[in-house]
């Protein structure tokens, strides 16, 4: 494997750092400063055209390798500007269920970042369960209507859209009784309550409590019933670290962290170091894989528990370091506990590893 860039991806490398060293310092990276900004850096990133670099043409892509995405995330994290905002898995979902017609209307405006959308898929009741779902969608002429509450919903505060998931038929086994929409945030009957994380951000997830918010039944994505495949497709995208961005990061927080050591080397920072490095070399040969075609499936939850291992020992690192007096590296040491949670929790990765890639249990 050679992982020098090529002629081309050189070219793009210093297009893209010409480019950010005019905008690196004018957006936050953190707090409740960079989630209220987050569309506004989107926009700005695409309209330079760096947004979107892998999706397809035709819905405002540029149909690049996947390598371009794992360039642009390094050069954000190394010039300290915000991240690129992680929406890969909302398009996949989109991308592989919706009827063209959908993917016309609707993917253009997530990948410019002129409309902004959440994920409405986890409940109180229902979240590693997700197929116990109880938010209902009823027919009514051509709609349908929503009941129900959804938590833990990611940018629910801006969102325009919510990729809903919604039981249509009570009495089909779980798995199949639930459908899949595309709902407008923008209406009566959709009320958004902000939830505070432990790291002081008010503005990044939110519950959603639906009561009688209506959705056109041409806004159905796939047909009745064949909402959990779409689930399915998110959540497997979401556990991908090569779409998410991050291991760019993390090795720069810990180079960040050894300049500001003072000759010190805990314990913890030399095994962040070690566990960073191995995620970005496992994020290249992922990257490999995919250009040879290969499609991971329960992979991604190698790669999800890989990411938060790393996540959390950059967190301890921070922590080790800086102490909890900093507020940006302890808000990292914060954030980092999230990671074990958000996408499926660890303990759900393990099980899918021992049941569908190591073929344990019944
Ligand atoms: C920062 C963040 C952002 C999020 N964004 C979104 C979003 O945008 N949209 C959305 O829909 N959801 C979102 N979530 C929700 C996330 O997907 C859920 O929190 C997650 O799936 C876990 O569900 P739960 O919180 O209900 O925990 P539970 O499922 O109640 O789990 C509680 C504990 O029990 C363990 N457990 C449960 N079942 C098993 C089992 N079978 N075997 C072993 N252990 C088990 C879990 O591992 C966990 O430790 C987000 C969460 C976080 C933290």
């Amino acid at each position: 494997m050679d992982f020098r860039d090529s002629p081309e991806e050189a070219a793009f490398r210093e297009r893209l750092r010409d480019w950010l060293a005019g905008v690196a310092g004018k957006y936050p990276t953190s707090g409740d400063e960079y989630w209220a900004r987050q569309g506004e850096w989107h926009a700005e990133l695409y309209r330079a055209g760096f947004f979107g670099l892998s999706w397809p043409k035709a819905y405002g892509g540029q149909e690049l390798p996947p390598v371009y995405d794992v360039l642009l995330d390094e050069e954000l994290a190394i010039a300290g500007a915000p991240p690129r905002p992680s929406l890969g898995y909302l398009i996949q979902g989109l991308g592989h269920h919706a009827s063209p017609e959908l993917c016309r209307r609707f993917l253009p405006g997530m990948i410019d970042g002129s409309q902004r959308w959440c994920q409405g898929f986890s409940e109180p009741g229902a979240g590693s369960d997700l197929a116990s779902l109880t938010t209902t969608a009823t027919r009514e002429g051509d709609e349908y209507v929503i009941r129900g509450h959804k938590i833990w919903t990611s940018y629910s505060d801006v969102a325009d859209w919510c990729l809903l998931l919604a039981r249509t038929d009570p009495v089909a086994p779980r798995h199949k009784g639930i459908s899949a929409f595309v709902l407008s945030m923008k209406q009566p009957g959709v009320e958004q309550r902000p939830l505070e994380m432990m790291s002081g951000v008010t503005t990044e997830f939110g519950q959603v409590l639906f009561d009688g918010a209506r959705v056109p039944a041409d806004q159905m994505v796939g047909a009745p019933g064949e909402g959990w495949k779409l689930a399915m497709t998110v959540v497997g995208h979401e556990r991908e670290p090569s779409t998410l961005g991050y291991a760019a990061r993390y090795g720069k927080l810990v180079r960040q962290l050894a300049s500001r050591a003072e000759g010190r080397a805990p314990d913890e920072l030399a095994w962040a170091a070690v566990q960073a490095e191995m995620l970005r070399l496992h994020v290249r040969r992922r990257l490999s894989e995919q250009l040879d075609g290969v499609t991971h499936g329960p992979q991604g939850s190698l790669d999800k528990l890989l990411m938060t291992w790393v996540d959390q020992s950059v967190g301890h690192a921070a922590l080790a370091v800086a102490g909890t007096g900093d507020q940006e590296m302890f808000g990292s040491y914060l954030y980092s506990r999230a990671q074990s949670v958000m996408g499926g929790t660890s303990q759900i990765q393990k099980n899918i590893i021992a049941a569908r890639i190591l073929g344990l249990g019944a």
